[in-house]
């Protein structure tokens, strides 16, 4: 498909297989794609259409995934490396054409999908060349003649579960450390973004990857979803998306002691000090809160300022608001919201704030949600630390700047959340940084840099109910979620 506009009531049909995601089980290309997802920034025109799955198709995809994991695991694993190494190469020639799919799908700049789907790709790369790496330990022992190395071992299969926010990134960043592992994969990628999953999925599969070790089954949470999470051929579950969905699938998952990953919901603060730029500090919080729309789990959302700053830091964050301008991804400054509930709920959290007395600095909040989703970056001040615009998570370009006395008001009102995802400070201080890094309640913390984005090898994930705070995402941590550790003594 190309760039311009397709009416879903005029599309060809050649159009419309271009832009059709379909199961994919056993290496087959299934499902009838009866549901059909509209572009976010313009009304009417048809995005993607794909099948909706049943606890049929997830049966059908967990038995061509148990049936093809062993003969993965045993191939060398330099062997599946270089399979996902070319899935990541293949990635990269088509950058340009998923980078589009995903923006008319999920409403992101092209500039933000083009660098996801760079990132999907030295994912796949990154987690590839592990295939050389060691992954046990020779360790002596108090016996004589007598070796003790540590193994780690495939969970088997593994079930991934992805939102839409990152649709093709987040699905990388699991599927490549399960698969360079030895597992076997059923994903369930988001209903609103059923292209994205499709694209790496068609990767994998002209990169070589044998039939039925990655699978992927699209559909509706609660019943592909459920499906996925209760089969106990299931050995381990790896999820990203709302706290609320994430806490019900650990439930599921402890009740038959398997493994669960989660990462869920954040409402990453940053604290702004005197002795801060003001001009640079707004840059950093308006990139950490309204760059990808704010639709990042690890975007600014509140902002905590000393008052000797104060007017200069909301000055400047002002005008760098007014350059977040939203449109169509394709060629605008800041892209669309992913769906009308989304807009909605934007609204409703400035407009409520607004009628508990905050004061609006920038942004609105009376767009149509028939319309384009086009959202501007709203500011926030003069509201209570307990409004609801402050402690929720509201998954907008919606920041709320509050006052603080001092840096020591300041981490406490970070760490007043029932999330833990990211936090950050500006300030020139290092003593305060450092003391900022060892205090704040979150799995990462930025130091004049935006909460939201980061690299590939780095181990992610937060605290509180921001995540399950045991098996780190992305870097070489990915490991540890989708292997079991093994001790072995060998005598001669
Ligand atoms: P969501 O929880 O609604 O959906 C996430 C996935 O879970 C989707 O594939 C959905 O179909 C599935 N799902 C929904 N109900 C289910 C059920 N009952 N059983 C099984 N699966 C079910 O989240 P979303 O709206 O897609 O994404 C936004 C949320 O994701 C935000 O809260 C955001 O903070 C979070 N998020 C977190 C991270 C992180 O790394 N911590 C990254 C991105 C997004």
């Amino acid at each position: 498909m190309t760039s311009t506009a397709t009416d879903h009531t005029t599309a060809t049909s050649a159009d419309r297989a271009l832009i059709t995601a379909r199961h994919l089980i056993n290496g087959e290309w299934l499902g009838e794609a009866d549901t059909e997802r509209m572009n976010p920034a313009r009304p009417g025109e048809l995005a993607a259409l794909s099948p909706s799955g049943t606890a049929a198709d997830v049966d059908a995809a967990i038995t061509a995934a148990a049936a093809a994991q062993p003969a993965w695991a045993a191939l060398p694993a330099p062997s599946r490396g270089a399979i996902l190494m070319a899935a990541g190469n293949l990635l990269l020639d088509r950058q340009t054409a998923i980078a589009e799919d995903l923006v008319r799908e999920e409403g992101k700049t092209l500039a933000e999908a083009k660098g996801e789907v760079k990132r999907a790709s030295d994912v796949l790369r990154f987690f590839g060349s592990l295939g050389w790496a060691a992954t046990g330990e020779v360790l002596p022992s108090g016996l004589p003649d007598t070796t003790i190395t540590t193994r780690r071992e495939a969970l088997g299969v593994v079930g991934l579960i992805t939102p839409w926010n990152f649709p093709i990134a987040i699905p990388a960043w699991k599927s490549a450390p399960a698969l360079i592992s030895g597992n076997a994969v059923v994903i369930k990628p988001a209903e609103l973004t059923p292209l994205s999953a499709t694209h790496l999925a068609r990767a994998l599969q002209d990169a070589g990857l044998p039939a039925g070790v990655f699978n992927v089954v699209h559909g509706k949470g609660r019943v592909v979803g459920d499906a996925l999470a209760r089969d106990p051929r299931i050995a381990g579950l790896s999820f990203t998306g709302s706290t609320a969905v994430g806490l019900g699938l650990q439930e599921i998952l402890n009740a038959r002691r398997a493994r669960v990953q989660l990462e869920m919901g954040g409402k990453n603060g940053v604290l702004v000090l005197d002795d801060a730029d003001p001009r640079k500090a707004a840059k950093v919080v308006a990139a950490g809160a309204f760059g990808l729309t704010g639709q990042a789990c690890t975007a600014t959302s509140r902002v905590y300022v000393t008052p000797g700053i104060r007017a200069a830091f909301l000055e400047a964050l002002t005008g760098e608001a007014a350059a977040y301008t939203p449109g169509d991804g394709m060629d605008a400054a800041m892209g669309a919201v992913v769906s009308p509930q989304q807009f909605e709920q934007n609204q409703a959290a400035v407009r409520s704030a607004v009628e508990r007395g905050a004061v609006l600095l920038a942004g609105a909040y009376d767009g149509d949600p028939a319309g384009p989703l086009l959202f501007p970056a709203a500011v926030l001040t003069e509201l209570p630390f307990d409004d609801a615009a402050v402690t929720e998570e509201i998954f907008g370009p919606v920041v709320a700047v509050l006052e603080v006395a001092d840096y020591e008001a300041g981490l406490a009102a970070i760490n007043d959340s029932r999330y833990g995802l990211t936090a950050g400070i500006c300030t020139d201080s290092l003593a305060l940084s450092t003391d900022f890094a060892a205090r704040a309640q979150a799995g990462v913390i930025k130091v004049n840099r935006p909460t939201a984005g980061l690299d590939l090898n780095v181990p992610f994930g937060g605290v509180k109910d921001s995540s399950t705070n045991t098996f780190r995402e992305q870097g070489k941590s990915a490991l540890d979620f989708f292997t079991w550790g093994k001790t072995v003594y060998t005598g001669v």
